[in-house]
């Protein structure tokens, strides 16, 4: 990209160039242009450090793995909503246990969809976001619950990673509703990770009366349905597309696999090296 200081040798400043096709001329943005709107809109969609090194490039998988089989239709779900968006609107709800990659794959989504595409998108971890409209009721604190809110509301393809990730209780309920209804009232793309099986609300704080004693949570898998409120999940399911990645957690996988690396390279990385280089 020049910087405002350097003159585009393309467009000599303008933003603009022109194309030709046979006879017609036509003035498109100058890739200077576009590039720096890319780099502003990367830079405005927050994408937290820890997985700045996440695109869907760089996304390992061995397609002759049958144990990979959720990873590899994961991997070629996000591709597919890249190439289709905005035609095809519809979010995506990544579920799956801790480090699966259910984030990597959110984050390259965004990154290429404002790369490729100029599309404003935004990253939004759910425990920090929550934790910052609480913090706006303290008066002490400049920012209201509304400017907290706004860019979640206003980001046209939103990542909300880890839904679920707090404790469910009536203000997390109400806070969810209000915040993915308006996105859904609105027509906006939601993408979102969660470590939750997608299952029912089980009830049980309402069947006995009674909060449930952390002997009786441990006892059961508490599901996103527990987490969000029943209403919310099948609201979900009307914004998102469901796609469910089983496997290890990567970061333990892949320490195993460097042991083998270090014998014989990797056909996994190596393949996909090439695939994607
Ligand atoms: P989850 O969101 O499912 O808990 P993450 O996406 O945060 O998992 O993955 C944890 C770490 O492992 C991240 O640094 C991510 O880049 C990496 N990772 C996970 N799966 C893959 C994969 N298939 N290829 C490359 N890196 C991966």
């Amino acid at each position: 990209m020049t910087t405002p200081t350097e003159t585009c040798p393309i467009c000599g400043g303008t933003g603009w160039q022109t194309v030709e096709h046979g006879k017609e001329r036509e003035a498109v943005r100058c890739e200077c242009r576009v590039k720096g709107r890319a780099e502003r809109l990367l830079a405005a969609a927050h994408i937290p450090a820890r997985y700045e090194h996440c695109d869907l490039s760089n996304f390992q998988y061995d397609p002759d793995d049958k144990s990979q089989t959720s990873i590899i239709k994961a991997r070629t779900f996000a591709g597919r909503f890249v190439e289709d968006y905005p035609v095809e609107k519809t979010g995506l709800l990544f579920v799956g246990s801790v480090g699966v990659g259910k984030t990597h794959l959110a984050v390259g989504i965004i990154k290429d969809l404002i790369r490729e595409k100029g599309i404003h998108c935004l990253f939004c971890d759910y425990r920090e976001l929550l934790k910052s409209i609480q913090n706006s009721y303290n008066p002490s604190v400049q920012a209201t619950e509304m400017e907290i809110l706004r860019p979640v509301f206003e980001a046209e393809v939103l990542v909300l990673d880890e839904l679920g990730a707090v404790r469910s209780t009536e203000w997390v309920f109400d806070t969810v509703n209000y915040l993915l209804n308006s996105r859904y009232n609105n027509n906006k793309t939601t993408i979102i990770t969660t470590n939750f099986p997608d299952g029912e609300e089980t009830n049980v704080e309402v069947d006995n009366l009674r909060s449930p004693s952390a002997t009786e949570r441990a006892a059961r898998r508490e599901t996103l349905g527990d987490r969000i409120g029943e209403r919310m999940r099948s609201r979900l399911h009307e914004m998102c597309k469901k796609v469910e990645i089983d496997g290890p957690d990567y970061r333990q996988h892949s320490k195993q696999a460097h042991f083998h690396r270090i014998s014989a390279p990797s056909r996994l990385s190596l393949r996909n090296s090439k695939r994607n280089g």
